[in-house]
């Protein structure tokens, strides 16, 4: 297949980029680096030194002999995207191009209104693009599960048949975000709905768990292939952040009691899930929803995951529970579906103390590039 990874350059999408490469499809990227500049901004860094995508592509293609084409631009210019439409002509286009930080979107004004106008109109465009010079690509777009956000009754995927004064129907599934940038994904989720509707566009949303891990077989092949790695408050996802605390000396930074349960899945799982996504397209005009996520863990439980292995590693670690930054409930009813992926053949990577301790054991060589200024929290949700 012909595909394109919007976002090939981030944590998401470079390893994906590689995996689909590697499993013989045709792949090219587009990517506009915002999120190189974003660490300038915020005067952070990947914790691993990450080379640039031109060097990437071109280890890939020394060490495999199999072309990445690459396009720098952006998906909100819509000349630029429908030029790579035109010329690639993809079957499927993965879209991970998006603005992915909660706390990035909750800094100030303009943080939020940049990242809902990158986030939707970017999405705007790839509808259009679609429709109007490939209309029968498959769109697989990245979503979050914060979509949903933590109602007191089990989680669907995507969709709840509801009974009502006497009728019955299957509705969308109401979605409660937490956060301007997890809104952007419920607006692009009702953009792609509507699309799917009156175009007949296919479309699946993966509503993506939190990812950690940031090695795969092919990211591991060169140092050239190395994957981003966050760890900074604004970035920096639960596990992985808590991973690199613990191996600076740093208190393990829980946000408030620590119950917040979250869908988890390990990065070698996300590249398989959009190979099956890919290898399974929605029909025409299907709006497909699938749970990309492997296992539910509360934030303190994982704190404690962390504490245990980095002990055993000779690291003494302390728990801390600060003030929670954030607007949310720390204990909760979670119970999320998550079959759709598995049914399609998704054998899931599952977290015990050896996946943290390798995690643990590849962020300790790079430990001398953390800035530590960068790890409290900063951007309050108030
Ligand atoms: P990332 O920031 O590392 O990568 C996103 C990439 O998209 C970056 O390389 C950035 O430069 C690019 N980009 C952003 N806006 C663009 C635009 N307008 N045009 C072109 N390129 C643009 O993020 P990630 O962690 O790889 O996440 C990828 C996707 O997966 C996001 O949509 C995110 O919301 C979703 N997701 C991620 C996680 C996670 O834990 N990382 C969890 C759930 C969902």
């Amino acid at each position: 297949m012909n595909i394109i990874v919007a976002g090939g350059d981030g944590f998401c999408g470079w390893p994906t980029a590689l995996y689909l490469s590697k499993q013989g499809h045709d792949v090219s990227i587009i990517d506009n680096m915002v999120r190189r500049d974003i660490d300038n901004e915020l005067h952070s860094n990947s914790l691993t030194p990450i080379a640039t995508l031109g060097e990437r592509v071109a280890k890939w293609e020394e060490l495999t002999g199999r072309e990445i084409r690459v396009y720098e631009g952006d998906l909100t210019h819509y000349d630029f995207l429908r030029e790579v439409l035109k010329q690639e002509k993809p079957d499927a286009f993965v879209h991970f191009a998006e603005q992915r930080s909660a706390p990035y979107s909750m800094i100030d004004r303009e943080h939020t209104v940049y990242t809902q106008t990158n986030n939707v109109e970017g999405t705007l465009n790839v509808l259009y693009g679609i429709k109007e010079f490939v209309p029968d690509c498959h769109l697989i777009k990245l979503g979050t599960m914060g979509e949903y956000g933590t109602p007191n009754i089990p989680i669907e995927e995507g969709y709840i048949e509801i009974e009502h004064k006497g009728r019955k129907d299957v509705l969308p599934y109401p979605k409660q975000p937490g956060s301007f940038y997890h809104l952007s994904k419920v607006h692009d989720s009702h953009n792609i709905t509507f699309a799917c509707k009156i175009w007949g566009i296919r479309a699946t949303d993966l509503n993506q768990g939190i990812v950690y891990g940031l090695d795969t077989d092919e990211t591991q092949m060169d140092p050239v292939l190395t994957n981003r790695l966050d760890y900074d408050d604004v970035f920096g996802t639960a596990l992985n952040r808590f991973i690199i605390q613990s191996a600076i000396g740093h208190d393990l930074t829980v946000y408030g009691k620590g119950g917040q349960t979250r869908g988890f899945l390990n990065i070698e799982d996300t590249v398989r899930c959009i190979e099956i996504a890919a290898e399974n397209p929605a029909d025409r005009g299907e709006f497909r929803v699938f749970n990309q996520f492997t296992e539910e863990f509360s934030v303190g439980e994982l704190a404690e995951k962390v504490k245990k292995v980095a002990q055993e590693e000779g690291y003494e670690t302390t728990i801390s529970n600060l003030d929670n930054p954030r607007v949310e409930q720390e204990e909760h009813f979670f119970q999320a579906e998550n079959t759709k992926l598995r049914d399609l053949g998704l054998e899931p990577h599952l977290l015990n103390d050896d996946v943290i301790r390798e995690i643990f054991r590849t962020v300790i060589n790079h430990k001398d590039r953390v800035i530590k200024e960068n790890v409290m929290p900063q951007v309050s949700w108030k």
